[in-house]
C-alpha cells in the first residue's frame, strides 16, 4: 500500500478516536464543573457554620452579662431598702438608674444577636438546600460520564489499537509530520485536492481552497510516495481515488481512471461544482 494510502487509513482511525476522545473528555469537564461547584459551597457551609458559632458564643456572653447586671440590681434594691438615710438613698437610686440602663443595652444587643442567628440559621438551611440539588445534578454528570467510559472505553481501547498499527505502517518522519499536523488541525490532517480545471492545469486545496502548483497533483498522480503539504494551511495534500491513476497491485485501479482523459476531467469537473456549490453554501 501506498504511503497516502497509509496516511488516509491513519486519519480515518485518528478522527475515530479523537470523536470518541472528545465524548469522554466533555463528560468529564461536565462532571469536574459539579464537583468544583459542590467544593465550593461546601467551604460556604463551614463559613456559615462558623459564623454561627461565633454569634452562638456572643449571644451566651451577653446573657451572662445580663444575670450578672440583674443580680446587681437586685442587690442595689435591697441596699436601698435597708438604707438610712436620704442622701444614700439617692446615691443608690442613681446607680441603679446607671445600671438598669446597661442592662437595657445589653438586652438590646442580645436581641439583634439571636436575629443574626436566626438569619444565618435559615441561610444554613437554604444552602443546605441548594447543597441537595447540586448534589443531584452532579450525580446525573456522574452517571453519564460513567456511562460514556463504559460505552466508549472498550471502543476507545479497541480504535486506539487499531490507529498504533495503523501508524506503524508509516515511516517515522511521515508520522511525525501527521501527528503535527492533526494537533494543529484539530485532527483534519489530510486535503483531498480539487481539481479546479485539469486543462488550464488549476488545483486547489480541498480545505483552504488554497491554489495548489501543478507540480503537486503531477507528483500524486504519478503515485509518488511523498507527503506533500499544502502551503497555506499545512495539510497534507492527497488526490481522490477516481482522480488516481491505476494501482498496478491491485490490477485495475479507480473506475475512472479507465476512460479518456476527457471523461476523468469531466468526472473531476463535476464533482467539483457540486463541491464548490456546497462552498458557496457555508
Ligand atoms: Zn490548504
Amino acid at each position: 500500500m501506498a504511503l497516502l494510502d497509509n496516511l488516509l487509513t491513519l486519519h480515518r482511525v485518528d478522527s475515530q478516536v479523537r470523536a470518541l476522545r472528545s465524548r469522554v473528555t466533555s463528560a468529564e469537564t461536565y462532571l469536574n464543573a459539579q464537583e468544583r461547584q459542590l467544593a465550593l459551597l461546601a467551604r460556604q457551609k463551614t463559613e456559615l457554620e462558623t459564623q454561627l458559632k461565633q454569634l452562638q458564643a456572643s449571644v451566651h456572653a451577653l446573657e451572662v452579662e445580663q444575670s450578672a447586671a440583674n443580680e446587681r440590681v437586685e442587690r442595689l434594691r435591697t441596699d436601698l431598702n435597708t438604707s438610712t438615710n436620704d442622701r444614700q438613698y439617692k446615691a443608690i437610686l442613681n446607680e441603679m438608674k446607671v445600671l438598669e440602663g446597661q442592662r437595657d443595652e445589653i438586652v438590646r444587643r442580645a436581641v439583634e444577636e439571636l436575629q443574626r442567628v436566626d438569619e444565618t440559621n435559615k441561610r444554613l438551611e437554604t444552602h443546605a438546600a441548594t447543597i441537595v440539588e447540586r448534589q443531584k445534578v452532579r450525580d446525573v454528570a456522574r452517571g453519564k460520564y460513567d456511562e460514556c467510559m463504559k460505552d466508549v472505553g472498550e471502543r476507545l481501547a479497541e480504535l486506539e489499537a487499531e490507529r498504533a498499527r495503523a501508524a506503524d505502517l508509516v515511516p517515522e518522519r511521515e508520522r511525525k509530520l501527521f501527528d503535527r499536523v492533526a494537533e494543529e488541525t484539530e485532527g483534519e490532517a489530510m486535503a483531498e485536492i480539487t481539481i479546479v480545471s485539469l486543462r488550464h492545469r488549476e488545483f486547489a486545496c480541498g480545505s483552504c481552497n488554497i491554489e495548489v502548483p501543478f507540480e503537486t497533483y503531477a507528483r500524486l498522480s504519478s503515485n509518488s510516495n511523498d507527503a506533500i503539504q499544502c502551503k497555506a494551511c499545512t495539510r497534507i495534500l492527497f488526490l481522490a481515488e477516481a482522480n488516481r491513476p491505476a494501482d498496478p497491485k491491485s490490477g485495475g485501479g479507480a473506475k475512472a481512471t479507465k476512460g479518456t482523459e476527457e471523461d476523468r476531467e469531466k468526472a473531476a469537473l463535476a464533482r467539483d461544482k457540486a463541491k464548490f456549490e456546497k462552498t458557496k453554501k457555508l
